[in-house]
C-alpha cells in the first residue's frame, strides 16, 4: 500500500468511488479509496437505483443534473456498462396544491435546465397503461432520468478513476484518523499506515463511527427504507414481449410511493410514518450487504393506494423486501463540502439519494479540493449549515421527519415540527402570549408573526383524508387551533403580516432577532486583519458601523457582517443567524498565524431586540439618558446605552427601512428590556412583529440575503454591491478575481421589478424570467409590498435586459405575468426613514 498520497477517500460506495473520479477528472492522480470490504458493499448495493432529477433546490437540482449527464457518457468513457434506463420519471398530482408544487419546481427546472413535461391523465395513461387515472388531476414527466444499476455504475465510476492513475485497496479498514501539527492527515488502517493533504469521508452508515474518530458529531443517522419486489406480472412480461418501451418510474407523490417495473415485475418503495433511525452508533464492525428485518405493516397504507393505483401490484405475489439503512440529515438534503474546525477534511455524507447525487456531489467537491472552490453555490448542502444544536436526540427526531416527508409538498414556508423548540429566546414566553407563530432557524424559534387572540382553525376543517401526505400545517395539541396554513400562494397570514407591516410603517414594532450570529473581533491586529478579508472599508472612528461582505476567491459573495468598530481596537460583528458555524469556521480558518488577532463567538452572550418604526424614537429615549437625536446617534453608528435599569449596545440599523434600533443586550437582561420597551412604548400603541413582515419591508429595499441574491455564482458587482466593495483600498480576499470578472463584463445584473396582474401568489424566490419568450434570468425572492402596494420581485437577469424600466415577464406557478425593473428601493430609495 502507498504511504502517502495528495487525497485519501475514505468509503467505496458509489459516493466515494464518484468523489474519486471526480478528482482524477480534474487532473489529481495521486488519489487513493480505501475501503474496508467490497465496493457497494454498504448502502450502494441495495439501492433501488432511481435517479430522480426533481429537487426543489436550485443547487441540489444542479448536482441532480450533473449526474444524470456524466452516467449518461460513462459507459462510452470507461467501457463499462452502467445499466441506465432512461425511462423517464413521472409524478402524479391529485391536489390543486401538488400542481402548485409542481409547477413551482417546472420554474426552478427551467431555470437550471432541467427538461419537465406535464402531462393529463389521458396522456399517462398512454405510458402507463396499467396505472389507473382515477383522481390524477395532472403529473410531470422527467424525459430525461430513470434508473441505473448502482454497483455497475460504482464499478464503472472506479474503472475511470484507476484508469487516470487512482489506487483503490479494497479489504483494508480504516482505523484511526490523525491531524499531524504540519496539516497532513494521518489515515490509520488495518493494513498499514497513509499519509495525504486532503481526506475525504464518504462513509456511508459508517459516518458516526468515522466521526467519533475525526472528533466530530457528524449530523447523519441513518433511517430504515423499504422496497418490495414482486414475481413477474403477465401483463409486464407481455409488454416486453411485444417490445413495448418500460413504462417510466411512478411516483404518487399524495400517498408517498414510488415504483418501476423490475424483471417483468414490479417494485414499489414507499417512504412511510414510522420509519426508525438505525445505526444510530454506526453498524457493527463486520457488517456487510446488511439488511433489516422487513415491516410490511408499516407500509400497508401505501400498499393499499399503490393496489388501487396500479392494480397489477396486488395481483402477483412479493418476491423480496429490502429494508435496508439509508443516511438522513435533519434536512433530508446530504451534507458535501469542508468540515468546521478541521482542515482539508471534506464531508460527502448524509446521502439519501446517493445513486443520484454521487457524480454531481464528486464534481463540486473536486473542484472545492483542486480549486479552493466549488461553481456552485453549495449553501444548502453544506456540512456547517448545521450547527453543535444537532446532536444525537435532535438528530433521531429531525432524520425520522425528514424521512416521512420526503413525499410531502415542500412549501415554501413550511416549518417542521420536530425537535421543537431547541434554541429559545428568554422572550419565547412573551411572544407567544402575545400570539407568536414560530418558525425555526438554526435550532432558534423566531416569530414568524403574530396571530390575534383566538384565532384560528379547527383542525376537521383543513383535513384533507382523501391523500397520505396530508401535512399542511404544523399539527396542534387536542383542543388547539391551527394558526398557519402552508401554501404556494398567499395564505391565511397574509392580511395579518400586512398589518404587522403597516403598523411598523406608521408606529413602531418590536422584533426579536436574538438568533443573529455575534462575533467579537480584538487585538492589535484586527483592523489589519478586517480590512484585508473584507471587501467595504472597515469603519475607522469608534461608534460606526459598516455592511461588509466577504468575498469567495472568485469575487462571489460568501458572507455578510454588520461591522461595529466599538474601540481602537475591537470590532463587534453580527452575521446571519443560519450561518453561524459556516461563518465562524470560515473566519477562523482566515485568522493569521501571528496571533495579534482575537476573534471571539458570542452569539449566546447577546440577545437582540429590534425597535423599528417612527415612534421608535420616543419610546427608546423614555428609558435611555443618552441622547438618540440625529445629532448625537446618527444612521450607522452604535454605542452603549442604559435601557432603565438594564444595558444594552444600540445600533442604528435595522433590515426594514424604517427609523429605528438593534438592542443588543446580555441576553439574561432580555425580558427586562423586552417588559420596559413594551411599557414605554404602550402609549404609541408598540406592537410585536415577525419575520414575515420583515422579510416583506426588506424586499422593499431591495435588500439582499445570502445565498439569494448574494452568492458565489454571483460577483459582488453583479450582486450590485458597487457601494460596499472597495477595491481601491487595496488587498483583500477576491479583490483581484472581483475586478477581472467586472473587466471582463458581468453577465449577471441585480434588478428589482414590479409584477403586475398578482391576485394571490407573488414570487418566492426561484420563478424563470423571460423577455420576449426567451430565458433571460431568475428571481431570487419575491412577495408583496404593503408599503408600497405592489407585488415585487428581486432577480438576477442578463445585464442587457435590467435597465429600468424594461418590460420583462416571469411565470409564477406556471402563469406568466409581465413585470417591469424598477429603481433600487422602491419604498424609500434615499433612506429617508432610516435617517429621520
Ligand atoms: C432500500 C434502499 C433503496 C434506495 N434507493 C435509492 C435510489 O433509488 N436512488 C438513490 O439515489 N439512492 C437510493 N438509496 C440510497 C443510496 O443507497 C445511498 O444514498 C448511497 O448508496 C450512499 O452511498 P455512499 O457511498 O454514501 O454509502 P455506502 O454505499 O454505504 O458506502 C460507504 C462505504 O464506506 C465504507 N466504509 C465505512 N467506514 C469505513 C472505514 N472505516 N474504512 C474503510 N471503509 C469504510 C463502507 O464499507 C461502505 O462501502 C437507497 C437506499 C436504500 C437503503
Amino acid at each position: 500500500m502507498k504511504t502517502h498520497a495528495r487525497v485519501v477517500v475514505i468509503g467505496g460506495g458509489v459516493v466515494g468511488v464518484g468523489t474519486l473520479h471526480a478528482l482524477v477528472k480534474k487532473g489529481w492522480s495521486d488519489v487513493v479509496l480505501i475501503e474496508r470490504n467490497e465496493l457497494t458493499s454498504g448502502s450502494t448495493w441495495h439501492a433501488a437505483g432511481l435517479l430522480p432529477l426533481f429537487n426543489m433546490s436550485y443547487s441540489v437540482g444542479q448536482i441532480h443534473k450533473y449526474s444524470v449527464k456524466l452516467y449518461d457518457g460513462l459507459e462510452a468513457e470507461t467501457g463499462q456498462h452502467v445499466g441506465f434506463k432512461k425511462v423517464s420519471n413521472i409524478r402524479l398530482a391529485r391536489t390543486a396544491e401538488r400542481m402548485d408544487e409542481y409547477h413551482y419546481y417546472a420554474g426552478v427546472a427551467e431555470t437550471i435546465g432541467v427538461k419537465v413535461n406535464f402531462l393529463t391523465p389521458a396522456e399517462l395513461k398512454e405510458i402507463w397503461p396499467l396505472c389507473e387515472t382515477d383522481g390524477i388531476i395532472g403529473a410531470i414527466q422527467h424525459p430525461d432520468d430513470g434508473y441505473i444499476q448502482p454497483a455497475d455504475l460504482t464499478q464503472s465510476l472506479a474503472k475511470g478513476a484507476r484508469d487516470g492513475g487512482a489506487q483503490i485497496y479494497r479489504k483494508t479498514r480504516v482505523i484511526g484518523i490523525e491531524q499531524k501539527p504540519g496539516g497532513e492527515w494521518l489515515v490509520k488502517t488495518d493494513k498499514g499506515d497513509i499519509t495525504c493533504e486532503h481526506l475525504v469521508s464518504a462513509t456511508g452508515n459508517f459516518v458516526r463511527q468515522t466521526g467519533n474518530m475525526l472528533g466530530l458529531d457528524v449530523p447523519v443517522i441513518p433511517v430504515e427504507h423499504q422496497y418490495i419486489v414482486t414475481e413477474p406480472h403477465p401483463a409486464i412480461q407481455a409488454r416486453q414481449k411485444a417490445g413495448l418501451p418500460e413504462m417510466g418510474v411512478l411516483r404518487e407523490s399524495d400517498s408517498s410511493w414510488y415504483m418501476r417495473e423490475e424483471s417483468g415485475g414490479l417494485l414499489l418503495g414507499p417512504y412511510e410514518k414510522g420509519a426508525p433511525c438505525c445505526y444510530v452508533d454506526g453498524p457493527a464492525e463486520d457488517a456487510e450487504y446488511e439488511l433489516f428485518q422487513e415491516d410490511l405493516d408499516r407500509l400497508a397504507p401505501h400498499i393499499e393506494t399503490a393496489m388501487a393505483r396500479v392494480p397489477a401490484f396486488g395481483e402477483v405475489g412479493i418476491k423480496k423486501v429490502y429494508n435496508g439503512a439509508i443516511c438522513y440529515t435533519p434536512d433530508g438534503s446530504p451534507i458535501i463540502g469542508p468540515a468546521w474546525s478541521r482542515r482539508n477534511l471534506w464531508l460527502n455524507e448524509g446521502h439519501s439519494f446517493g445513486v443520484t447525487a454521487a457524480g454531481g456531489a464528486g464534481w463540486q467537491l473536486a473542484e472545492w479540493i483542486v480549486e479552493g472552490e466549488p461553481s456552485i453555490d453549495m449553501m444548502g448542502v453544506d456540512p456547517r449549515r448545521f450547527g453543535p444544536y444537532a446532536s444525537r436526540g435532535y438528530l433521531k427526531k429531525k432524520n425520522e421527519e425528514a424521512y416521512r416527508m420526503v413525499f410531502t409538498l415542500h412549501y415554501p414556508d413550511e416549518e417542521r415540527p420536530e425537535a421543537r423548540p431547541v434554541k429559545q429566546s428568554p422572550c419565547y414566553d412573551h411572544m407567544k402570549a402575545l400570539g407568536a407563530v414560530f418558525g425555526s432557524v438554526y435550532g432558534w424559534e423566531r416569530p414568524n408573526w403574530f396571530a390575534p387572540k383566538g384565532y384560528g382553525f379547527d383542525p376537521a376543517e383543513i383535513e384533507r383524508p382523501d391523500v397520505l401526505t396530508n401535512e399542511n400545517h404544523a399539527p396542534v395539541a387536542p383542543g388547539e387551533k391551527v394558526k398557519e396554513l402552508w401554501s404556494f400562494r398567499r395564505s391565511n397570514y397574509f392580511e395579518h403580516v400586512g398589518n404587522e407591516c403597516r403598523h411598523v410603517h406608521e408606529k413602531v414594532g418590536l422584533l426579536d432577532m436574538t438568533a443573529f450570529a455575534k462575533y467579537e473581533c480584538s487585538g492589535p491586529g484586527a483592523d489589519a486583519w478586517l480590512d484585508s478579508i473584507l471587501a467595504n472599508r472597515i469603519p475607522k472612528k469608534i461608534g460606526r458601523v459598516g455592511l461588509c461582505h466577504l468575498l469567495s476567491q472568485t469575487g462571489g459573495v460568501r458572507s455578510e457582517f454588520t461591522v461595529h468598530r466599538t474601540g481602537p481596537q475591537s470590532f463587534y460583528m453580527v452575521g446571519p443567524g443560519a450561518f453561524e458555524r459556516h461563518d465562524w469556521d470560515t473566519l477562523t480558518k482566515l485568522l493569521p498565524a501571528t496571533g495579534d488577532v482575537r476573534l471571539q463567538k458570542v452569539t449566546g452572550q447577546y440577545g437582540v431586540l429590534v425597535l423599528a418604526g417612527p415612534a421608535s424614537r420616543d419610546v427608546l429615549q423614555k428609558l435611555t439618558d443618552t441622547d438618540l437625536s440625529n445629532a448625537s446617534f446618527p444612521w450607522l453608528t452604535g454605542k452603549p446605552i442604559s435601557v432603565g435599569i438594564a444595558q444594552a449596545q444600540a445600533l442604528r440599523v435595522n433590515f426594514v427601512g424604517e427609523l429605528g434600533w438593534e438592542l443588543h443586550h446580555p441576553m439574561e437582561m432580555q425580558n427586562t428590556i423586552f417588559d420596559l420597551v413594551m411599557a414605554a412604548g404602550a402609549e404609541f400603541d408598540i406592537k410585536p412583529f415577525g419575520i414575515r413582515a420583515m422579510t416583506s419591508l426588506a424586499i422593499e429595499k431591495s435588500y439582499r440575503l445570502i445565498p439569494r441574491e448574494l452568492s458565489i455564482e454571483y460577483s459582488a458587482y453583479e450582486s450590485g454591491l458597487d457601494r460596499f466593495v472597495h477595491p481601491n483600498k487595496g488587498q483583500f480576499l477576491g479583490r483581484d478575481a472581483l475586478v477581472e470578472r467586472h473587466a471582463a463584463g458581468d453577465k449577471w445584473k441585480y434588478v428589482t421589478m414590479e409584477v403586475h396582474g398578482v391576485s394571490d401568489a407573488d414570487a418566492r424566490g426561484s420563478e424563470p424570467i423571460y423577455r420576449n419568450g426567451e430565458l433571460v434570468g431568475r428571481a431570487t425572492s419575491g412577495g408583496f409590498g404593503w408599503r408600497v402596494g405592489k407585488s415585487l420581485a428581486l432577480a438576477m437577469v442578463k445585464p442587457e435586459h435590467g435597465g429600468e424600466g424594461t418590460e420583462l415577464e416571469i411565470k409564477i406557478l406556471g402563469q406568466m405575468h409581465k413585470a417591469t425593473v424598477i429603481g433600487e428601493s422602491p419604498f424609500d430609495p434615499d433612506n429617508e426613514c432610516l435617517r429621520a
